[in-house]
Order: C-alpha cells, then structure tokens, then sequence
C-alpha cells in the first residue's frame, strides 16, 4: 500500500477517533478532519507546482504541521527530506543543495533557534529552492490558500520513494537514507502490531518526528492502527511529556534511554499520574536494565518494547513482543519481525557465526532503503550483493533467536590487546548510587593502546563520585583492564537531536585534554 491510501482505509474506518492532539496549543483533530488537513496541504502543494518526484524539506521542531507534511507529501508522491532541527545555515544549506529541495517548511524559531534567519540566509546559495514556507506565518497562510476542493492525486506505486532520512549522525557526517512507502509504512505497522496498538491507543511522542523514531514507529505506527498521536511539546522536555500522558490518558509513551532517565529522575516525577500507561518504545541507544526495571514497575508500562533498528532499514529490525518476559525485554532487543532476516557474520570474513558469538548484524528484507540519496559509493559499502544491509553493530543472537547488542564496532575500545565493550561497563556502574547518568569511551593511551574513561553524571552534584570509589566498587566485580582508569565528571553529555550521545566527541574532548 502507499501512505495516502492506508491513510484512506484509517479515515474510513475510524472517522471519529482522534488521530492528532497537540498539547501546548490544545488544538485537536478527529481522523476525518485529520485527513481534511492533510488533502488541503496535498492540494496546496499540487497547485504550488511541486510535483511527483520533488523534495520538499521539513526543518522544524514537532508541531501538527509537521504531520500534516508528512502525509501531505506522500499524497502527492513528493519526497520529503527531514531536516535536523539542531542544524545551522551551514548544514542546512548542504541537505538543501544535496537533496535538491524545491519548497522547504520551516519552524520560524525554537528557543534559541532562529529558523527563518538561517533559512534565509542559507536561500541565496540554493538555486533549486523556490519556496519557504514559515508555520504559523502568513506564508503558511498564503501556501494553503491556494488549496483547491477535490485534488487529483498522481498514481503512485508503494516502491516510490517517499522520504529522505538522515541517519542521526552519531559516528560521524549523516547520511541521507531513501526509503519507500513500502519500506517505512510496512516498518511502522508491524511495529504497532509488535505492541498490539489498536484505535484505543493513544502514543505520547516526545522524540523528534525528524527522526525515523518519531515519524514511523511514531506516526505511521498510529495511524496505520487507527491510534491517536499525542505531541506532548515542540522538543523533549520531561516534565511536559509526563503531564502530557497524564491529562491525555496516554497508552504508550516512547523515547530513548536518556529520555526515561529525565523522566524518572524529575523532582516531582511521584506526582503524575500514569495508571493509563500499558506499553511504548524504548529504543536508539543500549538500554540499562536498571533503568528498564523502572520503566516498568514505576511508569506502569509492562508491556515496554525495545527495538533496534536504525534508519537504513525503516528503521526497526528487531522488537521485543507483549509475551516477552522481563528478562527477555532488558538482556535482549527482542526477535526479529516478519518478513525481516537477520544474520551475524564475522566481520572479517563475512561467514554466518554460531549462535551465542558475536558478530556483524546484518539485515535484509522490505525494510531496507532504496539507498543513500545520490551516494551510490556509500550505497554499495552499506548494502552487499545480496541484498543484505551491514549494520555496523556488533551483535550476539541466543539460541532461542533473541538477540543482544554488544555494541557499535566503531565505539569498542581494544586496551592492551583487549576487546571492550563500553555498554558492558556502562550497565554496571549504572548500579552505583551516586551513578544518575554513564558513557564509556576509550581514549588513546600510549602503553595501551586505548585506555576506559568514564564520564559520569552524578547523581548529587554536592556529592560525587570519586576515581577511587568508583575504582573500589569495580574491583573483584570487574576484568581489572575494564575498569575504568579515568573518571570526568559532567552535567550534560554532547546529544545527537535523535538523543544518543556522541560518544565520538566525548573521546576528542579528552584526547586532547
Ligand atoms: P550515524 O549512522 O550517522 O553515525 P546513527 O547510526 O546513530 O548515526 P541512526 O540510524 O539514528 O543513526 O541509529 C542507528 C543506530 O542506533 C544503530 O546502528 C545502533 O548502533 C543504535 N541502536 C538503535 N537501537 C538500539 C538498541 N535498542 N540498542 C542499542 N543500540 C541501538
Ligand atoms: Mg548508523
């Protein structure tokens, strides 16, 4: 199926059911006036001139135009390419000229970012760029008063690319991945199915819709189930998100791992109410088991989902179900969904490993991309001969097929000829009290190598940990060339917008220093 005509059968089905709810303005659509929205901005853009095959860019924080983007573009078999809101002038400037964008919707400004004083500035060097549209702007106004009654859509085939990605950018430059209606509305409905959404359900997104966690395990999730989409605020903000599932009665509630922590770790985080919760998604980054034991018992979702993924491949390639048990859904990213292969492979080699040794995750099936946007180099590098995407991910696959990520290869630190992985001593020292918040990086070191430093956010300020405990709470706990030889202490760690951390300028900022 295209977007559009699932979008149909949605309509069709549940007219009256709320398909979109955003909070801070208290605005609030039903399904068919949902799709209302979406045919004015499809006709909008029709009569604009943008055209089958043309991108339009979306650079802004989560809004309702945003959504309303989304399915527009896919109506009318334009590309949306989804633009990092974290981005300036000159990053903007390359998706503009990489993507080619003919007509770009913009946030005019969040907090500290102007938008339309970038985009303008940014417009002059983009000969391709005809048109920006501010929201909430007369020139939003002015874009949908050209709206006709009844438009005429294009034929479309679901292998149509539908939307240009980029991936978060957390090991290096992002890459703009081309996915199909195929591969990413056929991702966000079996991930619904994965977590049995129906049209009860209401999804609290607080992450980004710019990202594939947003915009497909989110949205397309939704609305392919009938459920109703809950924007809790323009950009993560813990509190509000907890006061969003509370006055919502939200069902399901997503984020990364750092997300949660904020979360649980709010002052009056006691205060809220989230009896209404059942399940949601906890995904992008290594999720601590301690964190996910708190998920379950103190936010009342015990049907929490964590999935892997990443934005070549739709992005989720492997979930944990509703049967699953605890143990399964902290020590593992599940199993891989239908229609999806999986395999671990040495990857020196390329062979299949035994079950039980890590390896390579590799995936194949619908999800995977069209391609890098213009970049068939890359292409070539990511997806093989045979189809198979090579994910960069170190993984282990249990004999009962569920699997555990070991961890990036680019972010394993080899000391004195030992392998590290810095997720295995990230989850430990998650149990240490003084301990809110833990990255592991490996730092050149001239006898080793590479030698373990941990940052540490801690827990009291007033009170932090010291290289000594931390060093007396590894010893005969830990392999001693894993424990951690330098300890930073910090308020904050480098975020991708997705919310991963960059590791990759943790390890510049203390290789220097
Ligand atoms: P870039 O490719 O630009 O460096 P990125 O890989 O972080 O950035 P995404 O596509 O957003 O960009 O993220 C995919 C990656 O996120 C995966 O390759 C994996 O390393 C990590 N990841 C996703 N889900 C999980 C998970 N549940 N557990 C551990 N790691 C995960
Ligand atoms: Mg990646």
């Amino acid at each position: 199926d295209t977007i559009g005509a699932n979008l149909d059968r949605t309509v069709a089905a549940w007219p009256d059911r709320e398909a979109l709810v955003d909070v801070p303005s208290g605005r609030r659509w039903t399904y068919a006036e949902f799709a209302a929205q979406v045919d004015e901005l499809a006709s909008a853009l029709l009569n604009s001139g943008v055209a089958e095959g043309d991108r339009v860019g979306i650079w802004a924080v989560n809004c309702p135009e945003w959504v309303f983007t989304q399915y527009a573009t896919a109506r009318i078999g334009a590309i949306m390419v989804n633009i990092n809101p974290a981005y300036r002038t000159h990053e903007v400037e390359y998706v503009l000229k990489q993507s080619g964008i003919r007509l770009l919707v913009a946030s005019e400004s969040h907090k500290t970012s102007d938008y339309r004083a970038m985009a303008e500035e940014a417009r002059g060097r983009c000969p391709e760029l005809r048109e920006v549209v501010y929201i909430g702007d007369p020139t939003w106004d002015a874009l949908i008063a050209r709206a006709t009654p009844d438009p005429v859509y294009p034929e479309l085939s679901c292998d149509d690319p539908v939307n240009i990605q980029y991936t978060s950018g957390t090991t290096g430059f992002p890459k703009g991945a081309t996915l199909s209606h195929h591969n990413i509305l056929n991702n966000g409905y079996f991930v619904g199915e994965s977590i049995a959404y129906s049209e009860q359900d209401r999804v609290c997104i607080p992450v980004p819709f710019y990202h594939c966690f947003g915009m497909v395990m989110g949205n397309l999730a939704a609305t392919s189930h009938g459920a109703c989409m809950v924007i809790p605020a323009a950009s993560f903000d813990p509190a509000a998100t907890l006061r969003a599932v509370q006055q919502e009665r939200c069902t399901s509630l997503y984020g990364v791992p750092t997300m949660f922590i904020a979360e649980l770790n709010l002052p009056d985080f006691a205060s809220y109410d989230l009896t209404s919760l059942r399940t949601g998604i906890m995904a992008g980054s290594p999720c601590p088991v301690e964190v996910m034991k708190r998920v379950v018992a103190e936010m009342h979702m015990e049907q929490v989902s964590i999935c892997y993924g990443m934005t070549e491949t739709s992005p989720v390639s492997l979930q944990t179900r509703m049967e699953d048990d605890l143990e399964h859904r902290t020590g593992t990213v599940g199993r891989v969904l239908p229609h999806i292969e999986v395999k671990v492979v040495d990857p020196a080699t390329g062979v299949t490993v035994p079950r039980g040794t890590s390896g390579e995750l590799c995936t194949r099936g619908y999800s995977v991309m069209l391609g890098y946007w213009n970049e068939p180099e890359k292409t070539a590098e990511a997806i093989d001969r045979g189809r198979w995407m090579h994910t960069g991910d170190l993984a282990m696959m249990r004999d009962d097929g569920y699997v555990e990520i070991v961890g990036r290869i680019k972010d394993m630190i080899i000391r004195g000829g030992e392998n590290i992985y810095p997720r295995e001593i990230e989850e430990f020292l998650h149990g240490h009290p003084k301990v809110a918040d833990v990255q592991v990086v490996g730092v050149p070191h001239e006898r080793y190598g590479e030698e373990v430093l941990a940052c540490v956010i801690p827990r009291d300020p007033a009170d932090p940990l010291t290289l000594d405990e931390l060093r007396t709470y590894c010893d005969g706990r830990l392999a001693h060339y894993k424990v951690p030889s330098r300890l930073e202490l910090l308020e904050t760690f480098p975020m991708t917008v997705s919310g991963k951390v960059r590791k990759i300028e943790l390890r510049e900022r203390y290789t220097t220093g």
